[in-house]
């Protein structure tokens, strides 16, 4: 059996020069590698994710603490430059709900904690910043 590929092998194999269009399927896979390789596993229980189009955002995380199952929403625009942005994006949104659910912080900002993570973004050849253009 092959062991579940790497993020780097994945991003390897969509190439940068594609676009992306994420797949619901597909979404866990990713969150979980992510989950371990960025957050130490403590993200385990998956937010709700969503992928619409949207104006003027990759990518938003949302708390709802009256929503009746899923507290924590993360929603993902419906194409993406290619499979790395995706990615990025998706951690960018996962570094939100790590704020929110570990460090109990109020809202989702790009503050110090959040730009903590950035070195461990690196090293997977992930950007992250507050903005992606
Ligand atoms: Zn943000």
């Amino acid at each position: 059996m092959p062991r579940t590929k790497s993020l780097a092998a994945l991003i390897q194999q969509h190439g940068d020069d594609r676009g992306y269009k994420p797949n619901l399927n597909k979404i866990p896979m990713v969150y979980k590698i992510l989950n371990r390789k960025l957050f130490k596993n403590q993200l385990k229980k998956m937010p709700k994710i969503m992928v619409r189009r949207m104006h003027g955002a990759l990518g938003l995380f949302e708390f709802n603490p009256y929503a009746l199952k899923y507290c924590h929403q993360i929603t993902l625009h419906h194409k993406f430059k290619n499979f790395r942005e995706f990615v990025e994006i998706l951690g960018h949104e996962m570094v939100h709900y790590y704020q929110k659910l570990i460090l109990k912080q109020n809202s989702a900002r790009h503050n110090k904690e959040f730009y903590s993570f950035k070195k461990k973004f690196e090293k997977l050849g992930l950007d992250l910043k507050r903005v992606y253009q």
